[in-house]
């Protein structure tokens, strides 16, 4: 028996062009950096209590991977459905948002828990907002080969109904081609997660997901990631504080007959 060279047994590589990069860190405005722990400290202020809060990180559709700012919507502290972030709630934020702000991740403390880190209700939480976040973020990121087994050659009129049963795709053409590659655009989407706490720690993932849209392929995928504070020109003034502290005493609301799950939630 005659062995194949080995170059002829490696699967040959898929062609991919990049056509645009994802964030690799979470860029961050330091008026956003201060306004959570801003809200951290308010909420032990008005409550007398370290309570968990979330809220949503924002930008803008021209710049949509910066943080320029906070968004808090109503929490229901006394509710299952804090632990579980639903698209429900998402939509109903948005809604709220002026037209040219988008809703780039979230943010939440664990206030003065000593769990530094993201727990496995966040990692659900993760997928709820990259999904929804998906489509207002979503662009090209690359054209990638598609292997297709099969792939059939028909020349436009010069075949019979029957001749389309061949094969798994037909591709027809004007002119007889043998011959054929086919690159599909992989679409790219992400979205922030932060984690704070009292003491003044924060976490950072950035969560990525892509399709290919012939293929169908899709993958998510995380990292840990560094946070890049810039000066976006805002500070946060007094005013902003007192309608933070009014924004904290609507919107957050301790519970103070937590049932027996919500005390599990982190
Ligand atoms: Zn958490």
């Amino acid at each position: 028996m005659r062995f194949k060279s080995l170059s002829e047994l490696k699967r040959p590589e898929l062609r991919e062009i990049s056509l645009a990069s994802l964030p690799q860190n979470v860029t961050m405005a330091r008026y956003a950096r201060e306004k959570a722990f801003k809200i951290n400290e308010l909420v032990r202020t008005v409550y007398d209590d370290s309570l968990e809060w979330y809220g949503f990180t924002l930008g803008s559709k021209g710049n949509p991977e910066l943080i320029t700012d906070i968004g808090l919507p109503r929490n229901d502290l006394n509710l299952q459905t804090y632990t579980t972030l639903s698209s429900e709630k998402i939509a109903e934020f948005k809604e709220s948002l002026p037209d040219d702000v988008i809703i780039n991740g979230w943010i939440h403390s664990h206030g003065a828990l000593m769990y530094k880190q993201f727990s496995h209700t966040d990692e659900k939480n993760h997928l709820v907002v990259l999904d929804f976040v998906a489509a207002s973020l979503r662009r090209p990121v690359a054209k990638r080969e598609v292997v297709i087994k099969d792939l059939i050659f028909l020349v436009k009129d010069q075949f019979v109904e029957e001749d389309l049963t061949a094969g798994s795709v037909c591709l027809i053409t004007d002119a007889p081609v043998t011959v054929a590659t086919i690159m599909e655009t992989i679409y790219g989407s992400f979205c922030y997660a932060i984690v704070i706490g009292d003491e003044g720690w924060h976490e950072q993932q950035i969560h990525y997901k892509e399709n290919g849209v012939l293929s169908g392929h899709t993958a998510v995928s995380a990292k840990a990631a560094d946070i890049l504070l810039v000066d976006s020109g805002r500070v946060l003034t007094r005013l902003d504080i007192s309608e933070l502290r009014d924004e904290v005493e609507g919107k957050i609301q301790p519970n103070t007959n937590p049932p027996v799950e919500t005390m599990e939630r982190m």
